[in-house]
């Protein structure tokens, strides 16, 4: 493994941004210890505009949009060959910046490597139109790459998000500037690094590192880039979409959610419990398709709460580099401390706290917190309506089908949705009618990474996928020839 450089730089062209005396730094703090691992060096607007400019000149002057997509398929096929090359490295930086324990960061890692072969493959089977209705002319339409990407990736899964903002910008040919959140730097320059050491040319991916009121603001509003590509808070997509607005510059936003997890009693009850602990523990409960509302049938709820708490307070917690460690860290100490504002703001609207709710204990360091399940009276409470985004789970026990299905749509989210049901009339009802971009029937966190993913309402706006993708990094555009010279009204004859 490489070491980890004093100071984390950004790098533009391939090259670290040489320090300049008086720049900000931030401390990179590994949340299992809380010792600071390295420093990074916050890029400002002049480091993002030599970033976007590098980039633009990459994309206007530079080989890679007119690459054979035979060649830029090889340097794509590099890049995954050399991150799995890399995985123990990158594997080791992910868990020591982020907190996620080994276990699962091994799956996001072979991900992110895979994303890039992924989208070559789509890249290259990505085609135009002809249209021959209008007599006497041929129009043809083809797809271009759109320019540059200003893309920005948030701190609880690292490579694979950012990765997929990545490869899907650059597999069409275009350029980008990736943001990686200050909490989480290492990998993404790691990541970087190997881009370039398999063979990507200078310009195609920059990077730069800092604040989102800093470093973000100044990538987005940019008027050098050509679209924007988010995954984060639905907040922050707010501000983003509107600094994008201002220079009529289109977003790709993959925001928060507030997730149903439907449990019917017809439900296989191991199989939804065992789905319903995977989908709100997993990435320590840090996702954004987290099924953190679960509802549950009465029929049935008692017993599926019972059970569900008994094997919360059988989760491991432990050092994240530890394999057997089911949950670790939370990311950073000011996001530890919101979540467990949640306990209070759950109790002041009458829940009832059945398991965890504190920092765990044993942990003299270490932003642990115990895996927290509460039981809300309604649907309506705030902590049903608002992301906590760390592991805690909020269950609501509903009685009808129409119920169920009302619940999960009143939230201000629409990224995901779990049904629990053996019932097909009842996994049709919510396939067709929950307002949700991704339903999972009897199945926890199914990414089929070629269909489209993203959210409904705060939860997003455009979609990840194969198409999606490629409709959101081209542009279409057409061109029609006439066969035989075109009759034309004949102006400034006299
Ligand atoms: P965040 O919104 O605080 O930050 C995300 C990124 O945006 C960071 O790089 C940050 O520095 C940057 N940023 C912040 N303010 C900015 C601004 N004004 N302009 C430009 N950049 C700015 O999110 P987070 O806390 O890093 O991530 C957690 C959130 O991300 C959760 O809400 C989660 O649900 C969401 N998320 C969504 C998806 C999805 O696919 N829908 C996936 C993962 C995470």
């Amino acid at each position: 493994m490489n070491p980890i450089p004093q100071h984390i730089p950004s790098l533009i062209n391939g090259v670290a941004v040489p320090l300049r005396a008086g720049g900000f730094d931030i401390p990179v703090i590994n949340p299992a210890t809380e010792q600071t691992i390295s420093l990074l060096r916050e890029a400002d607007a002049h480091d993002v505009d030599a970033a976007v400019k590098a980039a633009r000149k990459a994309f206007d002057e530079g080989p890679w949009p007119r690459m054979d997509i035979e060649a830029r398929k090889d340097i794509l096929y590099a890049i995954h060959n050399i991150m799995m090359a890399h995985l123990d490295e990158l594997l080791a930086l992910e868990v020591m910046h982020a907190g996620l324990p080994i276990s699962s960061v091994r799956h996001h890692v072979i991900r992110a490597a895979k994303n890039f072969q992924m989208f070559a493959e789509v890249a290259s089977t990505v085609a135009g139109q002809t249209y021959t209705q209008t007599k006497n002319y041929l129009t043809y339409v083809t797809r271009e790459p759109k320019g540059v990407g200003a893309l920005i990736a948030p701190w609880n899964a690292p490579l694979a998000l950012a990765s997929m903002r990545v490869a899907t910008c650059i597999a069409f040919g275009n350029t980008c500037v990736l943001k990686p959140s200050e909490f989480t730097p290492l990998s993404m320059l790691r990541m970087v690094e190997l881009f370039h050491e398999a063979g990507l040319p200078p310009g195609v991916v920059n990077l730069v590192n800092g604040r989102g009121h800093i470093t973000g603001v100044s990538l987005v509003s940019h008027p050098g880039i050509d679209m924007v590509g988010f995954t984060g808070g639905s907040h922050t997509g707010r501000a983003i979409m509107a600094a994008a607005g201002a220079n009529l510059k289109p977003c790709i936003l993959e925001l928060g959610g507030k997730s149903a997890n439907i449990i019917f009693e017809s439900a296989d009850f191991e199989q939804a419990l065992d789905g319903a602990l995977v989908s709100i523990y997993s990435n320590n409960g840090q996702q954004c398709l987290a099924g953190s509302r679960i509802l549950v049938q009465r029929g049935i709820a008692d017993r599926f709460i019972k059970a569900f708490v008994e094997r919360t307070k059988k989760l491991r917690i432990g050092d994240p580099m530890d394999p057997r460690t089911e949950i670790g860290p939370l990311a950073y100490k000011a996001h530890m401390e919101r979540v467990l504002s949640f306990v209070e703001v759950a109790q002041a609207d009458g829940a009832e706290l059945l398991v965890g709710g504190k920092r765990a204990a044993g942990f003299e360091t270490g932003y642990y917190v115990e895996p927290t399940a509460v039981l809300a009276p309604s649907n309506k409470t705030r902590i049903c309506q608002e992301e906590v985004f760390g592991p805690f789970a909020t269950f609501v026990v509903f009685d009808t089908m129409a119920e169920a299905i009302a619940m999960a749509n009143d939230s201000p989210f629409g990224l995901v949705s779990y049904v629990w049901s053996q019932n097909l009339a009842e996994t049709m009802h919510c396939s067709r009618d929950i307002r949700a971009g991704v339903v999972w029937v009897n199945t926890p966190m199914m990414r089929e990474l070629r269909a489209p993913f993203g959210g409904y309402k705060e939860s997003g706006v455009g979609r990840d996928g194969a198409t999606t993708s490629a409709e959101f990094f081209t542009e279409y555009k057409t061109t029609s020839i006439p066969i035989d010279p075109v009759v034309m009204p004949r102006l400034g004859l006299g």
